[in-house]
């Protein structure tokens, strides 16, 4: 028997189902983006829902296994209003010479953490909604993410910067959990909101 359904929410917005390691989905290279029409705006607003559910700073499109070169991000502590951000077609067109080293995570390799470091600035060129070409000159956090996320784009994952001998240590970690768990869900309570980059 199938309880009765509660009424439908009138909202369109989704949270979708975030994929993890060892997805090889997470290495793919993302297609650009042509045109800013319904099904894009649907996706972008579906990620921020995802984003925001997770709950992570950053993510990219295909951490919901659609390969197409979208980010979204909001680096608002908990007691500021929000400050979505949307970068399509997202390209890091310089970086400082001058590194910075920051504990990454990431959703799609859920309650691991680890030490990337990183160069401190980039300059990264992108597209709006409105399709306007946009270019920024980040640093610190904003910088750490935006590069985290535009390496989703290209297939790379953070734990890629990190010595072999931890990334092969988390891949054996993630495919054996894998293996155990077909089918479930990564639980999300025990997340630290503050290092889950995206
Ligand atoms: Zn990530």
């Amino acid at each position: 028997m199938t309880p009765r359904l509660p009424p439908l929410k009138s909202r369109a917005m989704a949270v979708r189902d975030i994929i993890i390691l060892p997805d090889k989905r997470l290495r793919l290279k993302s297609e650009p983006v042509k045109a800013v029409d319904k099904p894009l705006r649907a996706l972008v607003n579906d990620m921020f829902e995802t984003m925001y559910a997770a709950p992570g700073i950053g993510l990219a499109a295909i951490q919901i296994g659609v390969p197409r070169r979208v980010v979204t991000m909001d680096l608002a502590k908990k007691d500021e209003p929000k400050q979505p951000q949307v970068f399509i077609n997202p390209e890091v067109t310089w970086t400082s010479d001058e590194t910075a080293t920051y504990e990454e995570g990431c959703l799609s390799i859920p309650e691991y953490y680890e030490e990337v470091t990183r160069p401190k600035s980039v300059r990264v060129k992108f597209l709006d909604l409105d399709l306007k070409p946009q270019e920024i000159e980040a640093e610190g956090l904003l910088a750490t993410c935006l590069q985290h996320e535009i390496d989703h784009t290209n297939g790379v994952l953070f734990i890629d910067h990190i010595s072999k001998l931890k990334r092969d240590m988390v891949m054996k970690k993630f495919k054996k959990a894998a293996k155990k768990t077909v089918g479930a869900k990564p639980l999300a309570e025990d997340q630290e909101p503050s290092h889950h980059i995206g």
